[in-house]
């Protein structure tokens, strides 16, 4: 056999491998159903995250927000985080098992906000809410309320704009204007330093205006879907349910008027009973972010 023909041998079993390798490949994506909804990666990835430990998780490299790490991967101190969407799969992993925190975007509002702050008394939990600022403007009393029965703020922005399509002026403006008008509310210990995007839409700039403002981004792993119009009570509560208690859940407290969205938060109000004793009676606690995510718990 010359040397020609072992090259040629050679080279067709390499093919030969490829091929094999592709049709693998293609074997097995075809086996794994890919018609996931948003809600079933939800869930799958929850389910991940409580088998997995913080040193499974690799750090979004970019993320030049994200805190110095000791080198046994734990955090050595809370001084930012960035829980969006790109890295939140590390940040989820930090919150301790049988945790969930829950999240009010859009409020306050005087309809459901109170209806809220009862429900989570009567099961004595804490939450964090995430108030747009010429809302709080509007309602201090609510705020106030909300903090003086142990909850936290958030800051959700100013008007609830696309902050993508916004300057950097006006994206500073809208998240600024929020922290001021929580400290003249209820004063300085209770102004955020956890902020929300609106429709969770951010960009760099957004990142940069935080990091002068100290706040630290946090989108979520649980989307109760509350706002859109074929939601009932039970699927939000499945949703929360499903969450495998770990995670951070989005619902709603304020209702901003669009034609694809609902027009009231009964459903989101009266989903809390249907999931928080059952919930409850697992020993799932329900915290608020800081505690969630606090260093300690971690340490
Ligand atoms: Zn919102």
């Amino acid at each position: 056999m010359n040397s020609r023909t072992l090259q040629t041998i050679r080279s067709l079993f390499i093919e030969i491998t490829v091929i094999v390798a592709s049709l693998a490949v293609m074997m097995n994506s075809l086996a794994v159903p890919n018609n996931l909804t948003p809600q079933d990666n939800a869930k799958t990835l929850i389910q991940n995250l409580s088998q997995k430990t913080v040193s499974d998780f690799s750090l979004d490299s970019s993320a030049s927000l994200s805190p110095n790490l000791k080198t046994n991967g734990k955090y050595s101190a809370l001084k930012r985080i960035d829980v969006t969407f790109k890295n939140r799969n590390y940040w989820i992993a930090q919150i301790p098992n049988k945790t969930v925190v829950l999240t009010f975007d859009d409020g306050p509002s005087p309809d459901y906000t109170p209806k809220i702050l009862k429900k989570l008394a009567q099961y004595n939990i804490k939450a964090t809410f995430f108030v747009v600022g010429h809302r709080v403007e509007h309602h201090c009393d609510l705020v106030r309320q909300i903090v003086d029965k142990g909850h936290e703020l958030g800051n959700h922005t100013y008007s609830h704009r696309n902050l993508t399509q916004l300057s950097a002026k006006q994206q500073e403006q809208e998240i600024a204007k929020t922290q001021e008008a929580i400290r003249k509310c209820v004063g300085e210990t209770h102004v955020p330093k956890w902020f929300r995007a609106p429709y969770g839409v951010q960009n760099q700039i957004t990142f940069t205006i935080l990091k002068k403002l100290n706040l630290s981004s946090v989108l979520w792993s649980v989307d109760t879907n509350d706002w859109r119009i074929q939601s009932t009570s039970q699927t939000i509560a499945n949703d929360v349910i499903a969450s495998h208690g770990k995670g951070i859940v989005l619902m709603h407290d304020g209702v901003f008027n669009s034609n694809a969205t609902v027009s009231n938060r009964n459903a989101t109000v009266n989903a809390l009973d249907l999931f928080l004793q059952p919930m409850i009676d697992q020993k799932i606690q329900f915290v608020t972010l800081s505690k969630a995510l606090s260093p300690e718990k971690t340490e």
